[in-house]
């Protein structure tokens, strides 16, 4: 989620490198880096929407988000020719962050973008990235939680601890019989329970 910023690119070296897919959430937050949204879609990641702004102020209506994540949606077909249909709510589903600008609009976004076709991920495993953690603790924190089945890891591509951990994880993760996908609208949502 985040990108694409200063430290996509490298990422996106480090997953060809393992020929591990993942699945970029993307936002507008550095204009400069638009760039970096069409390498990640001809690398064969999946391309999905996050926010434009990155305001928590998108929140104060339904016309409000949805001119965010049309905006953004916008640039995505332009770099990647087509628009995605997959999107993350900035601080999830459950966040409680948007209550203070409209209460229970988590509720109608959650309609309201299920009615317009899109499907919208939570996740399983939260690596602590946008908390502030050292590589250190984003490592254990993943390679802790991967356990049995399919999990959605939440990771910050704009987070430098996060790029300079990553091939340790796809180590660990690889050598313990882990593979790594995109997401489609038929994976699994991970959906919270929502919470405003
Ligand atoms: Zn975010």
């Amino acid at each position: 989620d985040d990108g694409p910023g200063v430290y996509t690119e490298r990422i996106l070296n480090i997953l060809a490198e393992y020929g591990v897919k993942a699945t970029f959430f993307v936002t507008n937050q550095f204009p400069n880096y638009q760039y970096l949204i069409k390498r990640e879609y001809d690398d064969g990641h999946t391309v999905a929407i996050h926010t434009y702004t990155h305001e928590y102020s998108i929140y104060r209506s339904i016309d409000t988000y949805m001119n965010d994540l049309n905006s953004m949606n916008e640039i995505i077909k332009n770099q990647t020719g087509s628009y995605a249909n997959l999107l993350r709510f900035p601080g999830g589903s459950s966040n409680t962050v948007s209550r203070n600008y409209a209460i229970g609009i988590m509720s109608a976004l959650v309609s309201k973008v299920t009615e317009e076709g899109y499907t919208y991920f939570d996740w399983d495993i939260t690596s602590g990235d946008a908390s502030g953690y050292s590589s250190s603790q984003i490592y254990s924190t993943v390679v802790n939680s991967l356990g049995n089945g399919n999990k959605i890891i939440l990771m910050h591509d704009i987070k430098y601890n996060t790029m300079s951990i990553l091939s340790d994880i796809l180590d660990y993760a690889l050598s313990h019989g882990y593979t790594f996908e995109g997401l489609t609208s038929e994976s699994r949502t991970a959906h919270f329970r929502v919470n405003n």
